[in-house]
């Protein structure tokens, strides 16, 4: 365990939506369980968004938008490099609550999170650093180039990397002077929803980030139906993908998907058999396989396909499965019985 958190801190707790810089309840008052994939106990209950609840944060967004889009670069950065400074602070918390909710061992989540501060220097860094162009046009014109912030963006993000997804996203919509509604996966979107008091600590304005936790079916088709959204980006699986470029094709909304897939891995006989079978491993197993860019297919040069098989062989079965919020773990559960059951239509 962590030594300074657990997860006696998380459970039972009741977390509430953030619209408007402020915790609210879902406007019917309905709330949904999210699960300890370990053991499948209740960690805690979260507020159900719906269609209303949506359309309560897009109005936060759009109102915001129009005092954030006037917002000097220098500050947004300034804004953007505290959020980083705050959410670095709370990486053990976030680590214990990431690993809890997803099942992913602590060391796989202190690692991933480690790295997520760095998406804030950077784009606080391209806030100040950006150029814009003067072209030259013609005799007696003066044209120039300058990016310009869309408005209100959707952002809905998968279970597997919450933070990790989250924050590749949220940080350039933000820096582009961007507001924001997140529909974090009805899995895990506990750590989503604790960046409020980070976004509110570090002085961003209300309603720049919204965040309306709930079901795809319900809060994301929402979000993604509503013709006030200039631009979705949404993770997740391909079929779900395919849903909502279908509706974001028909509202000619601009979109940016990133689905489902599995990557191959080549080994050739001029590799170090025992770190190529390390690679290997990380590849196919980090995340208990559940990852878009899974090594689901290893293909080995003839000449040292024996030796290499009979490494990994080895390495898989000393792997450590067990509880996620203990550090010696090197595997956890899948993130649900309804995951593990499409896997084992895989066997
Ligand atoms: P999912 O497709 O079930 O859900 C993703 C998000 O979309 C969730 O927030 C969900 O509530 C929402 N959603 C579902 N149906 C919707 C609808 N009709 N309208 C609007 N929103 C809807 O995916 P998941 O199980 O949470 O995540 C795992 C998937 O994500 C895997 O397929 C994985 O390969 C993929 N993934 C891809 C990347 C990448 O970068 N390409 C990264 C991580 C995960």
């Amino acid at each position: 365990m962590s030594k300074q958190f657990s997860k006696d801190m998380f459970q039972g707790k009741t977390y509430k939506m953030f619209i408007d810089g402020e915790y609210v309840p879902a406007e019917d008052n309905a709330l949904f369980s999210v699960e300890d994939p370990f053991d499948s106990s209740e960690i805690a209950k979260v507020a159900e968004g719906k269609k209303a609840d949506i359309d309560l944060a897009i109005r936060s967004a759009e109102r915001a938008f129009n005092e954030w889009k006037k917002v000097t670069k220098a500050e947004r950065a300034e804004i953007i490099e505290k959020m980083g400074a705050l959410f670095e602070k709370s990486l053990d918390r976030l680590a214990v609550l990431e690993s809890y909710q997803t099942g992913r061992p602590i060391r796989e989540m202190k690692a991933q999170l480690s790295r997520l501060p760095e998406w804030f220097k950077y784009y606080a860094a391209v806030l100040r650093t950006m150029e814009e162009h003067v072209r030259p046009f013609g005799e007696g014109y003066h044209a120039f180039s300058s990016r310009m912030p869309l408005g209100v963006v959707a952002l809905i993000t998968p279970w597997n990397h919450p933070l990790l997804i989250l924050t590749k996203k949220l940080v350039p919509a933000l820096a582009a002077g961007n507001c924001v509604v997140i529909k974090p996966s009805e899995l895990a979107p506990l750590t989503t929803i604790e960046l409020g008091e980070i976004a509110n600590a570090a002085g961003l304005p209300k309603g720049v980030m919204n965040i309306v936790p709930g079901f795809g079916k319900e809060a994301g088709v929402a979000l993604t139906k509503d013709k006030r959204i200039a631009k979705i980006d949404v993770t997740g699986g391909t079929e779900t993908g395919k849903v909502i470029a279908g509706i974001a094709g028909n509202n000619l909304t601009k979109i940016s998907c990133e689905l489902g897939g599995k990557a191959s891995v080549l080994f050739f006989d001029d590799m170090d058999v025992d770190r190529a079978v390390n690679a290997a491993v990380f590849a196919a197993y980090i995340a208990a396989g559940q990852t878009c860019v899974q090594g689901a297919r290893l293909l080995v040069q003839q000449s040292v396909y024996a030796e290499f098989i009979d490494k990994l062989v080895q390495k898989v079965k000393s792997i450590k499965i067990g509880n996620p919020l203990d550090p010696n773990t090197q595997m956890g559960p899948l993130i649900s019985e309804n995951q593990r059951n499409i896997m084992k239509r895989y066997t």
